[in-house]
């Protein structure tokens, strides 16, 4: 079952084979400084042994994570993996005199800066580079328990998401978490009195966002699914 397709990340259980069956290694030029990086391609992968959070991430053994922006390895640059040079495999041995590189994902902070920065972007793509950003910042809170830091462009970046967020069901359940962990509870609450779920699932979301707003919790956790 899909919990949403929108974003890569906001993924709930479904039945594959338990096999990650990789694809073949793509090869990009970094739009600045054309370095060649290696883009490693999944063909499938499963949920077996996830782990769900709140925010819509998802610690996945099985499954690979895909980067949406990312830094260049060679000059440092910040850019988003959809808007690159795909070249064939014989063509990136001939690249100038740089070694190729695996793709790094840019940090949080760059993820921000790069959705502020690009007024181009759909608003489907701010949204997921926003949300990325957004699950990185929570991160470090997801491993120690403890509340998460909030810099002022962590916040911004999280008012923006509740701005430009659809008006899907699963959307709606993010935004909630958002609001939440922003402390804006009043607002979260109302987010979900509107709410009509769909699915038991969502229906489990919606409760169990609610208990932790009722004990004005702004921790992301892992939520119970529904068997
Ligand atoms: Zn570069």
């Amino acid at each position: 079952m899909r919990f949403n397709e929108i974003d890569s990340r906001i993924t709930l259980p479904s039945h594959h084979s338990k096999n990650v069956i990789l694809g073949p290694d793509e090869f990009v030029l970094c739009p600045h400084c054309e370095g060649p990086h290696i883009l490693t391609t999944m063909i499938s992968g499963n949920t077996f042994g996830a782990v769900f959070w709140s925010d819509g991430w998802m610690d996945a053994p099985m499954m690979m994570e895909y980067p949406i922006i990312v830094a260049c390895v060679h000059c440092g640059e910040v850019f988003d993996i959809e808007v690159v040079t795909r070249i064939e495999e014989k063509d990136f041995h001939q690249v100038g005199d740089m070694s190729p590189a695996y793709l790094r994902e840019a940090s949080e902070d760059q993820c921000i800066k790069y959705a502020s920065t690009h007024e181009e972007l759909n608003q489907l793509r701010e949204w997921q580079i926003r949300i990325r950003a957004y699950q990185m910042g929570n991160h470090a809170s997801r491993r120690s328990k403890k509340p998460r830091d909030w810099s002022t462009m962590s916040l911004s970046n999280a008012r923006r998401l509740v701005q430009i967020c659809g008006r899907g069901v699963v959307e709606q359940l993010i935004m909630a978490e958002v609001l939440r962990s922003i402390g804006e509870f009043d607002d979260a609450v109302e987010v979900l009195d509107e709410l009509t779920p769909d699915d038991e699932l969502t229906a489990s979301m919606s409760r169990q966002i609610r208990a932790h707003l009722n004990k004005r919790s702004r921790q992301v956790f892992e939520p119970e699914l529904p068997k």
